[in-house]
């Protein structure tokens, strides 16, 4: 895919499966699930839609799904299928890990930032050994302090390994990361969520991490339970959504199973998703 001169794939670490109502919050169940069908334990199936960027001679990854390092237990809770894995679709790319220079923490949820580390041994080690990553200020500060409700999300192995081998680095803004590719910060899912705006040749793509993460999420209302901040997470939809409908950019969505990206329209009241690309599988097959 190309937004302008920008190239940009979108590479996934496997599935995995989270509450329906929770992700859902106030919409009732026999709404979203005609979109989301739940499993016979209320689980919905969700993507790991990582974003590839290779533009101005540069590989950045936007956020690295969930990794391998958890016990069975925890795959067994979240459903986790991951046999195949980032490292496993990048190659399907042509990217090896030490090919990547850049890796960017949309948040430090372990459905994020798991892929950025591995076991070895008894330790978490970084999977991108050549690679900066960069995180908000305020999500690692979150992170390293969280509360009762959010501590089961933050997984200190997810980035404590990667500070401590001299790679993590802390943004206090936005920042333009490369020539038509920004970061833009708000409050929603978390308190400093970051998102990435590409921006090139009159054409604009949105990757709105948790605040938009599946193509059900579109319309204003379609909010996470998971929210900390929910009103918030609405704020930053109407900030965004009528000027990228009107302008045609394309939504990037983290988590669709289906639908990695899409153009969205209006039709009267109803928002129409016009899907441009699937979403990957995990794997090695190369996608165009
Ligand atoms: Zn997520």
């Amino acid at each position: 895919m190309k937004t302008g001169t920008i190239e940009w794939h979108l590479v996934s670490d496997g599935t995995f499966r989270l509450d329906g109502g929770a992700m859902f919050g106030v919409v009732p169940k026999p709404l979203w699930q005609k979109k989301s069908p739940p499993d016979e334990s209320n689980r919905i199936r969700l993507g790991t839609n990582c974003l590839l960027l290779k533009t101005a001679g540069r590989v950045i990854l936007v956020d690295t799904g969930l990794g391998r390092k958890e016990n069975a237990r925890f795959r067994e809770i979240y459903g986790v299928a991951n046999d195949a894995n980032l490292v496993d679709s990048l190659a399907g790319h042509g990217v090896k890990p030490e090919d990547v220079d850049t890796v960017v923490y949309t948040h430090l949820h372990f459905d994020h930032a798991g892929g950025g580390t591995r076991r070895e041994g008894d330790a978490a080690v970084p999977v991108f050994p050549n690679a900066r990553h960069l995180v908000h200020a305020t999500e690692l500060h979150d992170a390293e302090n969280p509360t009762v409700r959010s501590s089961a999300s933050y997984l200190p192995d997810n980035w404590v390994p990667l500070r401590e081998a001299g790679l993590l680095d802390v943004l206090h803004d936005e920042t333009e990361i490369v020539p038509g590719v920004r970061t833009f910060v708000r409050p929603g899912h978390v308190r400093a969520l970051t998102g990435v705006l590409l921006e090139s040749g009159g054409e604009k793509a949105i990757y709105p991490s948790d605040n938009m993460p599946t193509s059900a999420h579109v319309p204003i209302p379609w909010v996470m339970g998971y929210d900390l901040y929910p009103l918030d997470t609405v704020a930053t939809k109407v900030e965004f959504l009528d000027r990228a409908i009107d302008e045609e950019w394309t939504f990037i969505f983290e988590h669709d199973p289906e639908v990695g990206a899409a153009k969205v329209r209006r039709d009267g009241r109803h928002l129409v998703v016009e899907p441009v690309l699937p979403a990957p599988t995990a794997g090695g097959a190369v996608t165009p």
